[in-house]
């Protein structure tokens, strides 16, 4: 079975993917998203991803909470609205870590849960994926993960096992922008 590395953002955006994929492959899911603001949430969302891998006995690789690195990485990018130029630096940020994690690791496939945000575009993170992979000469898994009824399956196993669901996307620029319904 070919071992694939699946990068994910949170339990709501993967739990459909890991569904899908576990039998597939020998799949390993790999947390590093050190976006996320403030740490609480960080753990919190963290902790939903730990709870669906171990329902499903799936591998899980915790990385680094490294916010001071994220936070320099996108500085001067503050002002950025959600799906702006702050946004590409940091999937590419989180997505490079898990390209290098895999092809360290010999695993022959990586993919990302990314492309199941709602307001994230496949057309704009697939090639960075991409990129990455060819750089380290690994297998991207290029999906659409909003496809295919993945989105309402996924919606319906969090409501259905009351996964936790954030209302924004992860850092504290994103906490300042988000829309509150009134
Ligand atoms: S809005 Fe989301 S994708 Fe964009 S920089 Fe913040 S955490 Fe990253």
């Amino acid at each position: 079975m070919e071992k694939f590395l699946l990068h994910t953002c949170c339990a709501p955006c993967s739990i459909a993917i890991i569904e899908e994929l576990k039998d597939k492959f020998d799949l390993t899911v790999f947390f590093y998203n050190p976006n996320i603001f403030p740490e609480d949430e960080y753990i919190k969302r963290k902790d939903e991803v730990v709870k669906v891998c171990l329902s499903w006995d799936v591998k899980m690789v915790d990385k680094d909470y490294e916010h001071e690195k994220w936070r320099q990485e996108v500085k001067g990018l503050e002002t950025e609205p959600e799906m702006g130029d702050r946004c590409h630096v940091c999937f590419k940020f989180r997505l490079a870590e898990a390209v290098r994690y895999a092809a360290e690791n010999k695993f022959d496939i990586f993919g990302t849960s990314l492309t199941s945000g709602r307001n994230k575009k496949a057309l704009i993170i697939n090639p960075i994926a991409q990129f990455l992979a060819d750089q380290f000469e690994i297998k991207f898994y290029d999906e659409d993960w909003k496809k295919g009824g993945r989105q309402e399956r996924g919606r319906k196993m969090v409501t259905e096992q009351g996964i936790y669901r954030q209302n924004y996307c992860g850092c504290e620029f994103s906490l300042r922008d988000r829309i509150i319904p009134s």
